[in-house]
């Protein structure tokens, strides 16, 4: 591209260079002197029309450098409208580097001329003495450079007819060192470069105007440097913030990925756990403190046939119905006040048959040890109870057939022992004597076996009539006196004077059961008490339903100073056949019957028996019978 000519520039270039007169410099330095001789008069239109173009021109410019924030853009802005409004042909920014040396970074130029973007100068080029006086606000306008009075020296005079220059203008741009800093209340300028203008094609003479222009420049690029400082401040601000955010999000990423982990692994042990419930022919639930469910089963929808929402959350009651509801309610208070419980209960299927389960109950605590709940196992025991019952069917028809024969073997040799049918040898009626013993513990346990098969298949009619419960005492005890002397017991009775309504019979059956008991397995010297009071059925140790919760019953106990039974045991002595020590009933005598018995007659009369009892120290055994 060739050089343009001053014909080619615009009107209004031609009309500043040939039209506007020159202003003069406030204060002329050596340089600005060139320009004095352009001071001349105008006229006042001319100078408002120049300050209004000025004014115009310059806010146009601000305007440009102020619509970013890059430096780089600010100062690419500035030169090429440095160079659009003066005309010029070559305007650029020199950065100081801090080692002295410096490099144009921003150059606006026609294409005429020679670009020298990026061109880098040593500092011999531009020596701190100048840079000083810049720093310090000097500005040098030099209209002809090769005038003598501008005092270039040759070899720059040189450099500069390389680069075709004619005239130039050189505006310092001042950095604040504080800019982004309030510690430092006194502003400290260094000099960050300079502005540059040059006229190519011929000399200019350098109008004031120009000059407070660039200066007004020079001083936009340094507040402009001021906010690119503060910008690149916010931004390492940023990025470290953005660093400890983006750590933050790992880390949080992490703790998701951890959660999800163990929210994974959580749910697939309760699948698993569901799988082996689910697997089992057995009830198994949760249920709170509210008497709800929590958890259940598929076993509880198979069995009762409803759907899981009709079981989660339902109260028990609601679930099992009134009835089954009223038998399980005292063993659920139980597990509630932390007992773990077992017990059986018969409930109610789908198709309406009933089914005998075993169940228990198991407390669950919380850190407080406070029960908030219990798990609930129940399992189906109908074959066990078939087999029960076949046993006893067995055992009934097999003591029924031996207790004919057995009579009538006792009997004789009850009549062999008297003598009266001939005198055996001392041996012979020894053997006699053990035979005959061991004939009566026979029929005393088919009686037994008998009796207790009667009762629970309620064969047996319990005649009750008023008794007094001292009578009763009374006579259980004298029947019992006879083995208390033999064991050395000393039996002390209490009679109270109370009214009940059972059959005698078998409440001093059951009396002399416990007597017997008692004096079984107490060490010689021992003392038994037989005792009875009048008490509410809410008292301990009785589990009352509702409707029996306000009636009063008789108390009685019978206790001992005998060996004592272990805690496992306390409830299992009342089954049949049921001993601590399977030997008992050869050293002490007993079949294991009498208990099961003592408590088919208690429940007869709507009573409960249990046993307390402490290792070594004795046992007590209480029941009670309703007013
Ligand atoms: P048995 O005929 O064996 O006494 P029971 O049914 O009356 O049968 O008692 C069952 C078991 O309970 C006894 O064998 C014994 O182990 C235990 N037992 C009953 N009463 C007492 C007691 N007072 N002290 C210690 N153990 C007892």
């Amino acid at each position: 591209m060739s050089k343009r000519s001053s014909s080619q520039r615009s009107p209004q270039h031609r009309k500043h260079k040939t039209q506007t007169t020159p202003t003069p410099l406030q204060q002329p330095s050596q340089d600005q002197s060139q320009l004095s001789q352009n001071r001349l008069q105008q006229s006042p239109e001319n100078e408002l029309w120049r300050q209004r173009q000025w004014v115009k021109l310059f806010s146009e410019v601000t305007f440009k450098i102020r619509q970013s924030l890059q430096l780089k853009e600010i100062l690419r802005a500035t030169v090429t409208e440095v160079q659009r409004l003066l005309h010029a042909d070559r305007v650029l920014i020199y950065q100081v580097l801090p080692d002295g040396s410096g490099k144009t970074i921003s150059e606006a130029v026609l294409p005429a001329y020679p670009a020298i973007l990026d061109l880098e100068f040593p500092e011999e080029a531009f020596p701190q003495e100048y840079q000083q006086l810049y720093a310090m606000g000097r500005v040098r306008a030099i209209a002809d450079v090769h005038d003598p009075t501008a005092g270039l020296s040759d070899c720059l005079i040189a450099f500069i007819d390389q680069l075709q220059i004619k005239a130039k203008l050189i505006v310092p741009i001042l950095q604040n060192l504080n800019a982004h800093t309030h510690s430092q209340p006194i502003a400290q300028n260094q000099l960050w470069g300079l502005l540059i203008v040059h006229h190519c094609d011929r000399p200019h003479q350098w109008m004031e105007f120009e000059l407070e222009l660039m200066q007004q420049l020079a001083d936009q690029i340094s507040i402009a440097l001021a906010q690119a400082q503060l910008l690149e401040h916010l931004e390492e601000v940023v990025a470290v913030r953005t660093a400890e955010l983006k750590d933050l999000n790992h880390n949080l990423q992490q703790e998701i990925n951890d959660r999800m982990q163990a929210e994974a692994a959580l749910r697939k042990s309760e699948e698993q756990l569901r799988l082996i419930t689910n697997a089992l022919p057995v009830l198994i639930a949760y249920v709170d403190d509210r008497q709800q469910y929590r958890f259940n089963n598929q076993a509880y929808c198979d069995w009762l046939g409803r759907s899981p929402g009709e079981i989660y959350q339902s109260h028990l009651q609601a679930v099992w119905g009134e009835d089954c509801y009223q038998r399980m309610q005292p063993h659920v208070e139980a597990a509630l006040s932390g007992q773990i419980v077992t017990y059986e209960n018969e409930i109610a299927l789908k198709d309406h048959s009933c089914r005998p389960v075993s169940v228990t109950y198991i407390p669950h605590f919380n850190e407080h040890s406070t029960v908030i709940g219990f798990f609930a196992l129940a399992s189906d025991i109908s074959d066990h109870k078939a087999i029960e019952r076949m046993k006893d069917e067995f055992i009934a028809v097999v003591s029924h057939e031996l207790r004919t024969p057995l009579t009538s073997l006792h009997s004789a040799l009850k009549i062999l022992t008297t003598g009266q049918l001939g005198v055996l040898s001392a041996d012979g009626q020894q053997l006699l004597e053990i035979a005959d013993e061991n004939a009566e513990r026979l029929v005393h346990l088919v009686n037994n076996v008998l009796d207790l098969q009667r009762i629970e298949a309620g064969e047996v009619k319990m005649e009750k009539q008023a008794c007094d419960a001292a009578a009763l005492m009374m006579q259980a005890t004298d029947a019992m006196q006879l083995m208390a002397q033999q064991h050395r017991i000393k039996l002390v009775v209490q009679p109270v004077a109370i009214q009940l309504w059972v059959d005698a019979d078998y409440i001093v059956q059951a009396l002399t059961n416990l007597l017997s008991n008692a004096i079984k397995f107490s060490p010689p010297g021992g003392t038994v008490w037989l005792a009875v009071a009048v008490q509410s059925s809410k008292a301990q140790g009785f589990k009352a339903t509702p409707c029996e919760a306000h009636a009063s019953e008789a108390l009685f106990q019978v206790r001992d100073e005998g060996q004592g039974i272990p805690f496992d045991k306390l409830e299992r002595i009342f089954e049949r056949f049921h001993q601590v020590d399977s030997s008992d009933s050869r050293k002490k005598g007993g079949t294991g019957l009498g208990l099961a018995i003592c408590r088919e007659i208690i429940e007869q009369h709507d009573g409960k028996i249990w046993a307390e009892s402490r290792m070594s120290q004795g046992s007590t055994f209480f029941f009670t019978l309703p007013l």
